[in-house]
């Protein structure tokens, strides 16, 4: 066992939070330092499944999250244009019996600041902003960080946190481009209330449609309907991923989708309509050396159709601890680490590629002949939301 050993975690994003604030309670000595001249979350919505959620319990904030999420009924699968149903699977009770912990929709921010500040408490101070890591460079003592402001930290672990466009990815990887997916992401949350005529049932709804796809679903005590649309186009922009575009686009994007989107898309502050560009990486083996590692979307940024991306991040943050706890030495637990987190988070991104071609069929017969011989929640459940990262068992 590892008992105390200093690391420094390069971005405070959901998975760089976690993964601290396990570090922490094992008694490791942690700093994250953090590009951004402060801390914050994109406005939109997130889900946690309970395979996340054991890690927000392990973390004691299992309660805190509950007082501000939604716990949906159901997760129901919709034609776009007639709104008919595909399929619904229970979530509520049924998800918490069967996988040990609730599925949750929360407001991203307000995860975001929960983490955060359990960090804070663990350890004052240990979140350093506005540092860029620009590098690092390891040898047999240790590893030392190196930052565009001039600061250099040395300890015995770098963790890369540092999301899709990694700089210790790249380093140890060497430099290559996350691919465009071809997918971009209109995202928009609402005052629910003036729509719940439209939403009248707390679920999850995806609605599918000849090249794409949308998710709605409420968060913050329902107060807020968020809603992702996905419509396969060209990238907006080359330079910048997030970009804001015209209202009149957004609704065109969804022209012919039934009366509640459209109420929906009605109903969005028309200064608010932002697009991303979905990006991600083939997964690759391999992402540790005796001193580095990676986490979250920094090794497998994945498309968000499985609704899964922060959630493999955070539960990277667990199987690290445990895999310290695990080793002798520190190349010995990362490389368990990696060991234990490739094919899973490397069946995440494939099988939400997958997804992407369902949703989005040309063919309307195709998508309700795949779901007639598929059941969506069983098969979620015989591999996704079952697993604990606090007890799976590590080799
Ligand atoms: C439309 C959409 C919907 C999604 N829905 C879900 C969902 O419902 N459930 C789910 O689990 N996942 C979802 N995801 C995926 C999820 O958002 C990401 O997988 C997750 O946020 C990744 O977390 P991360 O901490 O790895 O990276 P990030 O959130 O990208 O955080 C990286 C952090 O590192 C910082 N940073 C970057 N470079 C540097 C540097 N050089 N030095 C210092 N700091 C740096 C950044 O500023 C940032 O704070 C969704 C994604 C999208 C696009």
């Amino acid at each position: 066992m590892i008992n105390k050993c200093k690391v420094t975690i390069a971005g405070a994003g959901l998975g760089g939070l976690a993964a601290a604030a396990c570090l922490l309670l094992d008694g490791h000595e942690v700093e994250i330092y953090e590009q951004a001249p402060q801390l914050g979350e994109v406005g939109a919505g997130i889900q946690v499944s309970a395979n996340a959620m054991h890690v927000i319990r392990y973390l004691g904030l299992g309660d805190e999250i509950a007082r501000q999420a939604v716990r949906p009924e159901a997760y129901t699968f919709c034609m776009a244009d007639t709104g008919e149903v595909v399929q619904s699977f229970e979530l509520s009770e049924a998800h918490e019996k069967a996988h040990g912990a609730p599925y949750y929709h929360v407001h991203r921010a307000d995860l975001h600041e929960i983490l955060a500040a359990k960090v804070e408490s663990l350890r004052p101070g240990c979140i350093k902003l506005n540092h860029r890591l620009s590098g690092y460079d390891e040898d047999a003592d240790g590893v030392t960080a190196v930052f565009a402001n001039g600061a250099r930290v040395k300890s015995d672990v770098l963790v890369g946190a540092d999301g899709l466009k990694s700089v210790v990815r790249a380093q140890m990887k060497g430099a290559d481009n996350p691919i465009y997916t071809g997918d971009l992401a209109w995202r928009v949350m609402v005052p629910a209330a003036p729509l719940r005529e439209h939403f009248p049932r707390i679920q999850q709804t995806l609605w599918m449609s000849g090249g794409g796809h949308a998710v709605s679903y409420f968060v913050r005590n329902a107060e807020l309907l968020n809603f992702v649309g996905i419509v396969e186009k060209e990238k907006a922009s080359e330079e910048s991923w997030t970009l804001r575009r015209p209202w009149e686009e957004f609704k065109a994007d969804f022209a012919g989708w039934n009366p509640a989107v459209q109420a929906l898309i009605d109903s969005v502050d028309n200064d608010a309509c932002y697009v991303w560009a979905l990006h991600i990486r083939e997964p690759v083996p391999d992402w540790s050396t005796a001193r580095v590692t990676l986490l979250g979307d920094a090794i497998h940024a994945t498309l968000p159709y499985l609704a899964q991306g922060a959630a493999m991040a955070m539960e990277d943050g667990a199987v690290l601890m445990r895999a310290l706890r695990q080793s002798e030495d520190i190349a010995g637990a990362l490389a368990l680490y990696e060991r234990n987190r490739f094919e899973r988070t490397a069946r995440v991104v494939r099988e939400s590629s997958a997804n992407g071609k369902l949703f989005h069929h040309r063919s309307r017969q195709a998508i309700l002949d795949a779901f007639s011989k598929r059941d969506m929640g069983a098969e979620r459940s015989s591999w996704l939301f079952n697993y604990n990262p606090l007890l799976v068992e590590l080799n």
